[in-house]
């Protein structure tokens, strides 16, 4: 068994063991923690399949383990340092609600400028059993979540087979109602195209930021070079099918993207429409010094779109407290071993 296998070759690897597919059922809910590991329970195995059992349950919980010396957690929220097999690591994090937010790649590609995450590069894709891995590890320190965000590390639309593998792991095996899955995208043709072919339909939220073309360039490096109204009507064309409302989520920089004439810019493109805006204030870190609107500030813009009609909220981060946002306990780690990746200029 390859340490980062994905769940399919996990599967087969099973199957050749002899496994059925009430066998395979049974395994995945032990790994989900739904039903017991012993050799009792799983008599009716075939020998191949029996005699693998610990090894079985040795791999699969050894796809992410959480380093709770390095996480932060309090009793609603909290962020999770997760440890790969091969030493790697990423981060989850627990969100009031009953809510986990979880990665998808080792690092990211697009190079979001506010984002520590970004500003590594990409390191390696997860495989489909370490995404879902991070699910099952964070039902042992809290077994009621019922909602899960693939909003961390990485950019789901570029690692997306293990991304579908894992969203319908959780959605059908581990039974998750579907539209509490949320994919978060940048926004890419590749996901837009695919979703709809997914057992699993997730909900989808998109990485706005702006509706100024240039600056969402500029902002999100290595995005497609899609206009926010071209991204915009695709993902609202996808939650009208599904219908889940879209996410829109905005992450708020003063005096870069949270000037009244672009929520106002943003308002006509939604209203209306089956969306709802997430407001984030950005993380502040001491390696790039881009600030929070004033509170009141963000509250006059929220009223600028409920006065459209429009749901919006103002999400807090978790965790703002501890290590800061999407990538700093990470990056805390690395710094142990790695010279500090350089912090780049805010856009004005
Ligand atoms: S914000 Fe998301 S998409 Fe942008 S660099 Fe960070 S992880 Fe990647």
């Amino acid at each position: 068994m390859s340490r980062s296998a994905h769940l399919s070759e996990l599967q087969r690897e099973f199957v050749a063991l002899g496994a059925k597919p009430s066998h395979i059922r049974r395994l995945w809910r032990a790994w989900l923690g739904r039903a017991p590991w012993t050799a009792e329970e799983h008599a009716s195995y075939p020998a191949g399949l029996a005699r693998e059992l610990p090894q079985i349950r040795g791999r699969l919980e050894s796809l992410a383990r959480f380093d709770l010396q390095e996480s932060a957690l309090s009793q609603e929220s909290g962020k999770l340092l997760v440890m790969l097999p091969d030493g790697a690591c990423v981060e989850a994090v627990l969100l009031p609600r009953r809510a986990l937010c979880i990665s998808t790649q080792v690092g990211c590609a697009v190079g979001c400028v506010f984002c520590m995450t970004g500003r590594g590069g990409l390191q390696r894709q997860l495989s489909s059993a370490e995404i879902a891995a991070q699910y099952v590890a964070a039902l042992h320190v809290r077994p009621d979540i019922k909602k899960v965000v693939l909003m961390g590390m990485g950019e789901p639309s570029h690692n997306l087979s293990a991304v579908q593998e894992a969203v319908e792991f959780i959605g059908d095996v581990a039974g998750l109602a579907h539209k509490q899955i949320v994919v978060s995208t940048v926004g890419d043709e590749r996901l837009f195209d695919a979703l709809p072919a997914w057992s699993v339909k997730p909900a989808l939220a998109l990485s706005l930021h702006t509706t100024d073309f240039e600056k969402r360039r500029r902002l999100l490096k290595n995005a497609p070079a899609l206009s926010p109204e071209y991204l915009l009507e695709r993902t609202l064309h996808y939650a009208e099918a599904v219908k889940y409302p879209a996410q829109i989520e905005w992450t708020l920089l003063a005096g870069i993207n949270d000037s009244f004439e672009e929520v106002e810019r943003l308002a006509d493109l939604v209203a209306g429409r089956y969306a709802m805006v997430n407001f984030i204030a950005v993380n502040t870190t001491k390696a790039a010094d881009f600030k929070r609107p004033e509170r009141s500030h963000i509250e006059d813009l929220i009223t600028v779109l409920r006065q459209r009609g429009i749901v919006a909220t103002l999400r807090e981060s978790a965790a703002q407290d501890i290590n800061g946002g999407c990538g700093q306990l990470r990056a805390r780690r690395l710094a142990q071993h790695e010279a500090p990746v350089k912090a780049p200029s805010p856009l004005r």
